[in-house]
């Protein structure tokens, strides 16, 4: 044993990834062309890091501190909520989880009292002092991607659930290098704290798009077999997120 073998352990984690080819709100906002690799089943073209591995991982492991927090705060939670696939169908997918739901009364802010989606994120020093200073943004591909997953997300429970939104907790990945770049490169007062939270309401325009683009997909992955004939939303051959960390970036340079 040594790290090269736990490396390649960590890196073996996305063979186990499953469920790659039925439409999920957590995919809705990524891009068209790597939806629909994922709806055909494509293998990935090149394999995601470690590091990239880890990250995505550390979302998952953080729900249960998120889940302690919110009962430490009187709420009641049910974690990892399913929806039906009658759910599911209505924003056009064929799948979804999410974190959770909560019921809180609130004291202090009485207009937050009552039943709460909940995300749990877990971003870098960079991706969490931006969601500090501006929240989840439509200029960001990562942030439009969770954009789309709440609101559909929030169309389809709202059907069922008196909703009042979801919360949107994210935890910070490494409090003191964040810390520092806080204080040091940007000049803050005083360090992060090491998570934050936005609340965001159902927006029917932007859940409507978000269930359109899924719709658009489960069509292409139905009627079109070659990539060429897939729109894509971004430029592969531009350096830059979200096509650098994609795994079908060799396959979508191939295709043109
Ligand atoms: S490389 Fe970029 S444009 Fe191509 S499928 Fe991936 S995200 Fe889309």
């Amino acid at each position: 044993m040594n790290t090269e073998t736990f490396v390649g352990a960590l890196e073996a984690f996305q063979d186990r990834w499953v469920c790659r080819a039925t439409l999920s709100p957590c995919t809705i906002g990524q891009c068209i062309r790597k939806q629909w690799f994922l709806a055909k089943n494509f293998p990935f073209s090149n394999r995601s890091s470690a590091q990239g591995i880890l990250a995505f991982e550390r979302g998952t492991n953080m729900q249960p501190i998120a889940y302690d927090i919110l009962q430490s705060m009187g709420a009641k939670v049910s974690p990892d909520v399913r929806l039906s696939p009658e759910l599911a169908a209505q924003i056009g997918c064929e799948r979804g989880a999410v974190d959770g739901l909560f019921f809180i009364e609130d004291k202090e802010e009485p207009e937050d009292t009552g039943l709460w989606l909940l995300e749990v994120k877990v971003l870098g020093a960079w991706g969490y002092l931006s969601f500090i200073e501006k929240g989840l943004t439509v200029t960001d591909p990562f942030d439009v991607v969770y954009i789309d997953q709440v609101q559909s997300y929030l169309l389809a429970l709202s059907t069922v659930f008196p909703l009042k939104g979801c919360l949107f907790l994210v935890f910070c990945a490494d409090p003191s290098g964040t810390n520092w770049i806080a204080t040091k490169i940007k000049k803050w007062s005083s360090p992060p704290p090491p998570l934050c939270v936005a609340k965001y309401a159902l927006n029917p325009d932007t859940a409507g798009e978000a269930v359109a683009r899924a719709k658009q997909v489960s069509w292409l992955r139905d009627n079109v077999d070659d990539p060429r004939d897939v729109p894509r939303d971004y430029d592969p051959m531009k350096p830059d997120k979200p096509c650098s960390y994609c795994g079908f970036l060799y396959l979508c340079k191939e295709a043109q």
